[in-house]
């Protein structure tokens, strides 16, 4: 179901329950919410309306992914750089990284399963932007 993006700073900036199982029906959301969105390349949950730790983005190829739990690990080669955000007028400096090991979790029949996945550019950057949506940063 395709719900409308959320822009209260309060909810925004409220770090993220862990996600469970429990959440597929979000993890669909986002999916519906995300493909609506002209030129979206990643939305979290909070945006939805919803603190708990999911994430779907879209790859370099245009194909939409989920992940549960987003956490980021190695992460290497830092720069500046600054990015706007769906939910939040204007830009923001931060620091990124351009190569990182990304951990998640997928849903698989019911299922949170562990994965990793080591990501470049673009999709490390919006990774990292996600990860902070989760952590209730504003960026
Ligand atoms: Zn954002």
């Amino acid at each position: 179901m395709i719900r409308e993006l959320v822009n209260d700073e309060e909810l925004l900036s409220t770090p993220c329950e862990p996600a469970t199982a429990e959440d597929a029906e979000l993890a669909q959301d986002l999916l519906d919410t995300l493909a609506s969105i002209e030129d979206g390349a990643c939305l979290a949950a909070n945006q939805i309306g919803v603190a708990k730790a999911v994430i779907a983005y879209k790859d370099d190829k245009e194909r939409a992914h989920v992940m549960f739990n987003p956490g980021m690990k190695r992460a290497l080669r830092p720069y500046r750089t600054e990015e706007g955000c769906l939910t939040r007028e204007g830009a923001t400096k931060v620091t990124r990284y351009d190569q990182a090991t990304f951990t998640y979790q997928e849903l698989v029949d019911g299922v949170l399963i562990p994965r990793k996945k080591e990501c470049r550019g673009w999709t490390a950057e919006i990774l990292q932007h996600m990860i902070d949506h989760c952590k209730g940063k504003l960026i």
